[in-house]
């Protein structure tokens, strides 16, 4: 942008509109996960700094401030003059996210379109979000208040950093709220950058503050803050009962969680088979495998098995594994150490239970966190690699007969984020569709993931919806005001 007064500090905690030190002076370091080298230091928030962000955020909040003075169309507009800016610096965003991340470019920029597109969703939300009027039929006149929520706490992981900013932000803002993010400790360079354009726009003081920090510190002290109004959280399903017992024991703060997954993908022999190994592959191997919603389980019917795991184990070898910035990488690093021996150990666990290793099951080199997109064959449903969350480059075939038969085991799960079906039968695909504990289900697609449409775990999955217009009631209270009248 032509005189572009924007200052971000990548080393500072975003609070009140101002780049400032951590109360401790502490720092931590964030990695290039492509080549383990330090990009730089951060400011490391903890309980210090988000009541600090959180005095921020409630001084925001109060009736007569800015932000909630500025009437609901006015507030719609700046949530898409921020989505418009996020636009104008998506190359820059872009090249961050890739180096803080390792997602491949061209994912950090779809990222990007996403993120914008779930702002000017919302955005469009502020100024029609209303209540109602009530026949009580007695002698009160009853109406409906739908009030932002408060302050909301956010605690955000690294496999997508702008876009779950972004669905956290729009629906908050849209309804009101103002807010203290905290980005993951892999990954907190753009939730900075992106704070910093807030304030270009006219965000007024305090309603955005973003807080870096780890997580039992920082994000501990959000999510027990007793001033704080709603925790948001997407991460695991190991931390998310962390934090709904630190919500419930504070403050009895509202909590929305999105969790972990172990999705089934289920493929009926009468749909295509070149178009299902494809859409599969897709399912699985998507931001290196690091996504809650992917579908890691593939249930393949048996009268195409052996074809599809073949053409399966073709297409998963000839994915390029590299360099992120380069255009024809398919296949990037892992975002760290911890997750990357995490995700070693499960593919030796699939080798020792029993599985067909049908390609790749090794890592790539020791510069960066690459490991090789790996195919399992012969999986069943006991083993580890079939139950537990790997969040890496793993595909797990699984061989099936029949519709009821692969319902039971789709479901036979502790989670319920998301489903899959391929086929061309339209009873099997509506049968599954109810039956399966998903809180997404796509038919002849997956992830299809749309800001229109609610996203949200069964069982434990997760807690509430985000996105589409259920999304905004997470950030809403209802108040019943009823008046005595006089006629
Ligand atoms: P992942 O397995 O995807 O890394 P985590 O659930 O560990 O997911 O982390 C997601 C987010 O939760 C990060 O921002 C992390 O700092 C934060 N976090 C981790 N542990 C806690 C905790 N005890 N309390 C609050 N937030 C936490």
């Amino acid at each position: 942008m032509a005189n572009s007064t924007i200052e971000v500090k990548f080393n500072q905690i975003f609070i009140n509109n101002t780049f400032v030190n951590s109360v401790s002076g502490k720092t931590f370091t964030t990695f290039n996960p492509a080549n383990k080298q330090k990009i730089t230091d951060i400011s490391e928030g903890d309980k210090a700094d988000v009541d600090l962000a959180v005095k921020a955020a409630r001084k925001a909040f109060k009736l007569e401030s800015k932000w909630r003075t500025m009437g609901a169309t006015a507030r719609g507009h700046l949530i898409t003059k921020l989505a418009d800016i996020i636009n104008v610096h998506k190359v820059a965003l872009a090249n961050l996210e890739t180096l803080d991340n390792g997602k491949p470019y061209e994912d950090s920029l779809t990222d990007i379109n996403n993120a914008v597109s779930a702002l000017k969703y919302y955005a469009g939300f502020a100024d029609k979000i209303h209540g109602k009027t009530i026949p009580t039929n007695d002698l009160n006149f009853a109406y409906t208040l739908t009030q932002p929520v408060g302050v909301v706490g956010q605690v955000i992981p690294w496999n997508y950093p702008i876009l779950l900013l972004a669905w956290k932000w729009g629906p908050a803002l849209a309804a009101g709220c103002t807010m203290v993010l905290k980005p993951a400790e892999q990954t907190p360079l753009t939730a900075l950058y992106i704070a910093a354009l807030s304030k270009e726009v006219g965000f007024p003081d305090g309603v955005i503050n973003v807080v870096p920090g780890y997580g039992p510190t920082a994000g501990a002290a959000i999510a027990s803050h007793p001033d704080i109004n709603k925790v948001t959280f997407t991460g695991s399903t190991e931390v998310g009962k962390i934090i709904m017992e630190q919500a419930a024991k504070s403050n009895m703060k509202r909590v929305t969680l999105e969790l972990g997954g172990k999705s089934p993908l289920v493929v009926f022999d009468d749909f295509n088979v070149d178009e299902a190994v494809k859409i599969a592959h897709d399912a699985v191997f998507s931001n290196m495998g690091q996504c809650c919603c992917a579908g890691t389980r593939t249930f393949v019917q048996e009268g195409i098995y052996d074809e599809f795991v073949e053409k399966a184990a073709k297409l998963a070898s000839e994915m390029k594994v590299g360099n992120p910035f380069e255009s024809d990488t398919k296949v990037g690093p892992l975002i760290d150490e911890t997750q990357y021996s995490k995700v070693l150990n499960l593919i030796e666990s699939g080798k020792l239970q029993g599985a067909k290793l049908e390609a790749g099951g090794s890592k790539v080199g020791d510069v960066g966190y690459f490991v090789r997109p790996t195919v399992f064959s012969n999986v069943t449903d006991d083993m580890r690699i079939a139950k537990e969350e790997i969040f890496g480059p793993v595909q797990q075939i699984l061989k099936f007969k029949t519709i009821d038969e692969v319902i039971e085991r789709s479901n036979n799960t502790e989670y319920g984020l998301a489903a899959g079906i391929l086929t061309k039968n339209i009873d099997i695909a509506l049968k599954f569709s109810e039956s399966v504990d998903a809180g997404s289900v796509w038919v002849n697609c997956y992830l299809a993931v749309n800001p229109l449409c609610p996203f949200g775990g069964f069982k434990q999955s997760g807690q509430g919806r985000e996105m589409g217009e259920d999304g905004l009631s997470g950030y809403l209270e209802i108040k019943t005001v009823s008046i005595k009248k006089h006629l």
